[in-house]
């Protein structure tokens, strides 16, 4: 007989028996610390592991975790962080679904392309698991809102693209005290760390003075979805770990994977006392970073495409801002609860609840500008 893990009978099956005797789950009636049957069923395959039992569960209920960034790392995480019970999530990202995502960004399919990201991934994970809150967060991550987008979170998870935002998170988990799980991926390679402020190095201890422009992008150089689903799991291990009370293997870590030879090296870090950022001794002010309020992003076949990101959620009524785009002569390809995509000709754009825009195949910053303030006539 082969048991439910697919190992030969006897030892690990009657150690769950007894586990789930000594954890006294009613399978039928009661309601024991707050779970309900279902959510006792839901999560019986975790409850049963050594480190984890019913008061780990409860542990991850009452947690809330910050995800940054729902596109590759961020829907594998997501996913697990949903399916695994963490309580609460807060999902911050300002893009749309677009049919280039679909590859390595397994949260979405093709009926959403055209959605805002967190609009979709509260559909999906409220799918996978309803046992949890999901909190969207339809905004970039700048300088000058970092702080309340983390602020009440026990744990943030890095799913970002590039370092400004980055740098801007680590400070603000070093202010708040609040573990920052860094990790970033591009081609078949992926690095992580966790960085847990008073104790271990921070970003800009080991990673500081990085220039997006300078940097290669997963558009130009692409990313294999392995790695990023091999990436995301060691964050999730590391996010759960913190979470538990149990000590991350990544602290003052930092690890390389690389899919090409299967290669997983760790080294080394130290908080560097000098650090602008944590140093006890630093030797300079943290540098400034450049609040991109209204940016060039990376665009597809020659197009360009600009970004507006409002500090603080502007909440628009949606109703009014979709009969706008239609007197102006625009197309309303998708229109959701937290944003609509449109177009007209060439041009293409996409607005947010929250005041984020994006404008694509305009000529120039001017023009995509203009196109925004007729849209929104601020
Ligand atoms: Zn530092």
């Amino acid at each position: 007989m082969i048991c439910c893990l697919g190992l030969i009978k006897d030892t690990r099956c009657r150690e769950q028996d007894k586990l789930l005797k000594q954890l006294s789950i009613p399978m039928a009636r009661s309601t024991p610390d707050g779970f309900t049957e279902k959510e006792i069923d839901y999560y019986s395959r975790q409850i049963v592991l050594r480190n984890f039992g019913l008061e780990g569960q409860r542990k991850l209920k009452n947690a809330k975790v910050c995800v940054v960034g729902a596109g590759g790392l961020g829907s594998s995480i997501l996913t697990q962080l949903t399916s695994m019970g963490v309580g609460t999530i807060r999902v911050v990202d300002r893009d749309i679904v677009e049919i280039s995502n679909l590859q390595r960004q397994h949260l979405y399919g093709v009926h959403v392309v055209g959605y805002p990201k967190v609009e979709a991934a509260e559909m999906r994970l409220k799918q996978l698991n309803p046992f949890i809150e999901i909190e969207p967060v339809p905004l970039s991550v700048t300088p000058g809102n970092v702080e309340r987008i983390i602020q009440g979170t026990d744990v943030v998870v890095d799913g970002l693209d590039s370092m400004t935002p980055r740098y801007a998170l680590n400070r603000a988990c070093q202010k708040q005290g609040v573990p920052y799980v860094f990790g970033a991926v591009i081609m078949q390679m992926g690095n992580a760390s966790t960085l847990i402020p008073g104790e271990t190095a921070c970003l800009e201890c080991f990673q500081g003075n990085l220039d997006d422009a300078e940097l290669p992008s997963c558009s130009v150089l692409g990313v294999h979805p392995s790695i990023i689903s091999l990436l995301a799991s060691i964050q999730v291990s590391e996010t759960i770990k913190i979470l538990l009370g149990e000590p991350p293997v990544l602290a003052n870590q930092l690890l390389f994977a690389d899919l090409k030879d299967l290669s997983v090296e760790k080294i080394s870090l130290a908080k560097v006392e000098s650090c602008p950022v944590c140093g006890s001794k630093p030797l300079k002010k943290p540098r400034p970073l450049h609040d991109s309020n209204f940016e060039e992003v990376c665009g597809r076949e020659n197009r360009r495409v600009f970004v507006f990101s409002p500090d603080e959620h502007q909440n628009l009524d949606m109703k009014e801002v979709n009969q706008r785009i239609r007197s102006l002569g625009h197309n309303i390809s998708v229109q959701g609860k937290m944003g609509t995509t449109f177009s007209k000709d060439v041009v293409k754009g996409s607005i947010l609840v929250s005041g984020v825009t994006i404008i694509e195949g305009v000529s120039d910053k001017t023009e995509a500008k203009k196109l925004r303030d007729s849209l929104l006539k601020d």
